[in-house]
């Protein structure tokens, strides 16, 4: 390995199987950064793996199949990327599941669930890394929080905005407790960004949507990925414990 390369940042992106995750990655890798792609789903990690924009960068790019919700599974990847790359700059706590679900619909089992994964996965995520980026006296944490967890919007579920409520606040005490080591954490929240799954959805409920952002018209992960890589910069030093919203102006404050 060139000396260059080793001095190469490394990023650990959550959820980095597809969607928001994988363009952050890939951002990440076109700013000469190693990228550690987690996600719990392998065959999406296998279909990222094998696809042509990877190819170039494969001996910057490592994949390992982590379950967010399980801390042993996280303190082993942890390990893992230490063990070969022996440092860790940026976490993008990305992962994320999401379920339309009314109130009275919840079950335990729902409401466990996505707490655990969303919320919980950041947290010992995070936790995780504190070790190191401590020790370097340094580090970057970015969460993908939602414009769910400041609204509350019914369509979201309220496990989910409540996960993405939390990762909010988990943002400023982490930030509050790291900001004189080194290392910052911010969050950001988007809204309606544009993705595959959309062909799904009815074409008037599509364009009721889009008249009810003032921008009209749907975000892009592109435009996600741009604030999350300027979070993660030298240049982005003094900014720690915020919220970036990115949605539109669907909520201005
Ligand atoms: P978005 O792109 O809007 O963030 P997606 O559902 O497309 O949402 O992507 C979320 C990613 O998070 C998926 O690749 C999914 O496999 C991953 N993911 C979901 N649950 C977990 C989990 N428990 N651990 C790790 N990754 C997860």
């Amino acid at each position: 390995m060139s000396e260059i390369n080793e001095k190469r940042k490394v990023a650990i992106v959550t959820g980095a199987g597809q969607g928001l995750g994988l363009e952050i990655a890939k951002k990440f890798l076109s700013e000469e950064m190693k990228v550690v792609f987690v996600d719990v789903n392998q065959q999406l990690l296998n279909e990222v793996k094998n696809s042509a924009d990877l190819q170039p960068y494969l001996s910057n790019s490592k994949f390992l199949q982590v379950d967010v919700s399980d801390v042993a599974a996280i303190k082993h990847s942890v390990n893992e990327i230490l063990r070969e790359w022996f440092r860790i700059d940026i976490l993008v706590n990305n992962a994320g599941v999401r379920k339309e679900t009314s109130i009275e619909d919840m079950t335990e089992e729902e409401w466990n669930k996505i707490l655990s994964v969303n919320l919980g996965g950041t947290f010992f995520y995070s936790q995780a890394v504190l070790a190191t980026m401590k020790s370097q006296k340094s580090g970057r944490i970015i969460n993908i929080s939602s414009y769910g967890g400041q609204a509350g919007p019914l369509s979201s579920g309220a496990h989910y905005c409540a996960s993405k409520a939390g990762q909010l606040v988990l943002t400023k005490t982490f930030a509050r407790s790291l900001a004189s080591q080194g290392i910052t954490v911010n969050a950001v929240a988007p809204a309606a960004i544009e993705t595959p799954e959309m062909k799904n959805i009815d074409t008037n409920k599509l364009a009721k949507m889009k008249d009810s952002i003032p921008v009209q018209r749907f975000g892009r992960e592109e435009e996600v990925a741009g604030i999350v890589s300027y979070l993660a910069s030298d240049a982005a030093g003094y900014i720690t414990g915020s919220t970036f919203d990115i949605n539109g102006g669907l909520l201005m404050r």
